[in-house]
């Protein structure tokens, strides 16, 4: 009796998330969902068919951590509580947010508009870059996370941009601006999937966190870890450069659930959303 007990304690302890992200129910932040399920079995719960993270909080309620699209319209968006063969629809609405426009400019021209020859390396780095988003560890992700560089927001999260006026995609990510040669910490305990040198982002990294909990860091001088290798959190990963299309040195932070870049700020306590 004891030893069943014990046992399901640590099964307990063992699945729950340290802390959870903030709620921010616009396009490019995250929702926090308490699903009504009583199960020892981690309940599937998918987002556009992409499966989210589903962690315990601290009184053992099983909660959905879903990432929202920059591209998602305000209004009720549904996910999927996968129940064997059925799916129980999990109803949420979002507001709209008014992200601000940056217009940059960029020296190196080809940066902004690549030839056929770039143009073909980046679109085999997008095909390296879509499988580490899309990497899936059953590991239970640590949402508490301390930022991996401190320095200066130069530039928030959703940015819509312009390079030498031409438009871009949004910002999918943090810019922090700090000293070339700085370290990089991880934010958390994490798996290496990638290591890379890419046309746009320079020296990347790409960290699993577990259950699609994607963290990414772009613009290196250099790296400090291999694919594969274990890191903790406070572990150095990298140094800050501006290797890649970018101003100034910094590191460009990204975090991803479900495949989809949200507001990293979500995922650091006491900082303010922007
Ligand atoms: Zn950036």
């Amino acid at each position: 009796m004891m030893k069943l007990f014990l046992t399901s304690l640590l099964v307990f302890a063992c699945s729950v998330a340290s802390a959870l992200p903030r709620t921010d129910a616009v396009p490019g932040g995250v929702m926090v969902l308490p699903l009504d399920i009583q199960s020892d079995q981690r309940p599937e719960v998918l987002f556009r068919d992409v499966p989210t993270p589903v962690v315990r909080d601290e009184s053992g309620a099983w909660k959905a951590v879903i990432g929202i699209p920059l591209s998602l319209t305000a209004g009720q968006h549904a996910a999927q509580i996968v129940d064997g063969k059925d799916k129980i629809a999990l109803n949420f609405v979002i507001e709209d947010k008014a992200y601000k426009t940056q217009r940059l400019t960029i020296k190196n021209k080809r940066k902004v508009e690549p030839n056929q020859e770039d143009l073909d390396r980046i679109w085999k780095e997008k095909k390296r870059k879509t499988a580490a988003k899309n990497t899936w560890r059953e590991a239970i992700p640590d949402f508490d996370f301390i930022i991996p560089v401190e320095g200066i927001t130069s530039s928030p999260f959703g940015l819509r941009r312009y390079f030498n006026n031409k438009p871009r995609r949004p910002h999918s990510g943090l810019d922090i601006a700090a000293a070339k040669g700085t370290p990089i910490r991880a934010p958390a305990d994490a798996t290496v999937v990638l290591v890379d040198d890419f046309f746009f982002s320079g020296n990347v990294i790409y960290l699993d966190h577990g259950q699609g909990v994607i963290t990414y860091y772009a613009h290196m001088s250099e790296h400090k870890v291999k694919e594969g290798q274990q890191v903790a959190k406070g572990d150095v990963i990298g140094l800050v450069g501006m290797t890649g299309r970018v101003t100034g040195p910094h590191l460009h932070w990204g975090v991803y659930l479900n495949r989809t870049p949200v507001n990293p700020l979500l995922f650091l306590a006491e900082k303010t959303n922007n």
